[in-house]
């Protein structure tokens, strides 16, 4: 009898083929700019997707070649320089490398005594002193920003719960409630529903006109919800809106929930990057106040998908959330199980991937000052792409543009928000058919944005400059349409042209 594996039937064979990927990978991204951004995947394509698992295997050629022909030309597109779309990162060819690396040792890194334990615990060490954490201080790199504010949102509830002074009322314990500004990401209020806590324990403040909290509405707030019997236990503060980049007043946000005994956390998922240049770094000041600091390395520090992190100071506190004793998981003191701090007791999961090893070949192979570097020119970008909507006589700015984010559309005089709503949908729709650049969108007071995030270490400055000259086109080509509205033409009219 024969024992069965799933290795190469032939080395050499296989050698050959991952030579091949590897090439072929390698052309993929050094010659992206030479490509669309993006192309939808066409139907005879689609079709093939409805194929059922096969019973028999057709080997890794003709898989990979089903990958080169389904998969790899209809790419997201956000490793091209001119993606900025959401907040998309996009990668580097060395983190390819590395992804290769950690599968080539598919490591597990949670419980064990190995290396690749001691990676994460160093990018973690360099992340705390990055942001002004102290050594005690722990963390966990996670998916990404989403799992890391659900993380630190269930130590605060946790550690608040179990505060001594903690009321609990008729048997019954009083609501909970967080506070943060009404440009909250969306994860707050999942990370809110999954704690049990339902979204309407997020209490959202209203922001200023350079869209961050308004501290005295957020005292009023608070103090009201007090009155009425809630417990107010966390206020998340943004370094970095999706909307705009805004930060809240955070040493404001950290000295407020001293005073009221709250939890801060800080979602920085790509804000917190600011810090690591002396050009942007005030922008995010009092983040090192956190008692816990959500940020992603695959946004807006280039490295590919996944890699979020949370740091908690709270070391303790932390621990006791996540920590549930299993007799077939007992650290002895040797061997490949001992380990005094397992990731299992500092996050939810238990098997996982070696996602430090893609960081600390990147900080290792760029330094903190390049990557600064590169933060900072995202940011100047911004600045450049803020002044010619400013310049332009068709364009109009929508809101501020203090970070790395700019919101704007095309604007013909006169013409009613409704009309140009679906104008600019779909201008933003044609320049992603066309391949031409990804932008995404937002609606900024009724207004629909075309909405510019640039965490993209391949942008230059004149793929702004390309932005703006077809976003003038593409609304000059939808139809003239300062005349048509100078001759009074209806919404319908437009509408019929834009279909
Ligand atoms: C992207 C983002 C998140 C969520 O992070 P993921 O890595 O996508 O899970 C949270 N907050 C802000 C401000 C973000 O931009």
């Amino acid at each position: 009898m024969r024992d069965e594996s799933l290795d190469p039937t032939s080395w050499p064979e296989f050698r050959s083929l991952a030579h091949r990927v590897l090439e072929d990978l390698l052309d993929f991204q050094q010659h992206v700019r030479d490509r669309p951004v993006w192309q939808p995947v066409p139907a005879s394509i689609d079709a093939r997707f409805q194929s059922e698992a096969p019973v028999d295997g057709v080997g890794i050629e003709r898989a990979y070649e089903d990958f080169r022909e389904q998969v790899l030309p209809y790419a997201t597109g956000n490793i091209h320089p001119r993606f900025w779309g959401w907040v998309a990162g996009t990668g580097t060819p060395s983190g390819m490398l590395a992804e290769m690396m950690s599968g080539g040792l598919n490591a597990i890194v949670g419980n064990f005594n190995d290396g690749a334990s001691r990676v994460e615990g160093q990018v973690l060490r360099w992340m705390k002193s990055v942001f002004g954490f102290p050594e005690e201080a722990s963390g966990i790199l996670t998916s990404g920003g989403s799992v890391a504010n659900l993380v630190g949102l269930a130590v605060a509830r946790d550690v608040f719960q179990e505060r001594p002074g903690t009321r609990k009322r008729d048997g019954a314990a009083p609501r909970l409630v967080l506070y943060a500004s009404s440009e909250v990401h969306s994860s707050v209020f999942k990370a809110a529903k999954l704690l049990g806590l339902g979204v309407d324990a997020v209490r959202l403040v209203p922001v200023d006109r350079h869209h961050r909290i308004r501290m005295s509405q957020l005292e009023g707030i608070l103090q009201r919800d007090r009155a009425r019997g809630f417990q107010p236990f966390a206020i998340v503060g943004n370094a970095g809106t999706v909307n705009t980049g805004a930060t809240d007043d955070l040493n404001a946000l950290a000295d407020l929930a001293a005073r009221e005994g709250l939890w801060l956390h800080v979602d920085g998922a790509f804000g917190a990057m600011a810090a690591l240049s002396p050009e942007t770094r005030s922008q995010v000041a009092g983040l090192d106040r956190a008692d816990s600091l959500a940020f992603d390395f695959h946004k807006w520090m280039y490295v590919p998908y996944e890699a979020g992190c949370v740091l908690i100071r709270d070391r303790e506190g932390y621990v006791s959330t996540f920590s549930v004793s299993a007799p077939y998981l007992e650290n002895l003191p040797r061997g490949v199980g001992a380990h005094a701090d397992p990731a299992n007791r500092r996050g939810p999961e238990l098997s996982r991937g070696f996602k430090a090893l893609k960081v600390w070949l990147h900080i290792r192979e760029h330094g903190l000052a390049k990557l600064g570097r590169l933060v900072a020119q995202n940011v100047a970008q911004a600045r450049h792409l803020a002044e010619l909507v400013d310049r332009s006589c068709t364009l109009e700015r929508l809101g501020p543009a203090p970070l790395n984010i700019v919101c704007f559309r095309y604007a013909p005089a006169g013409a009613p928000d409704v009309v140009v709503n679906q104008l600019n949908r779909e201008i933003l729709m044609r320049l992603q058919e066309r391949g031409i650049a990804v932008p995404s969108s937002t609606v900024m007071e009724g207004k629909f944005a075309i909405r510019v995030a640039i965490t993209n270490h391949r942008t230059r400055h004149d793929d702004l400059d390309l932005l703006v000259n077809q976003v003038e086109a593409i609304g000059a080509e939808l139809g003239a349409v300062e005349a048509t509205y100078r001759t009074g033409a209806t919404a319908r009219g437009l509408k019929a042209r834009l279909a």
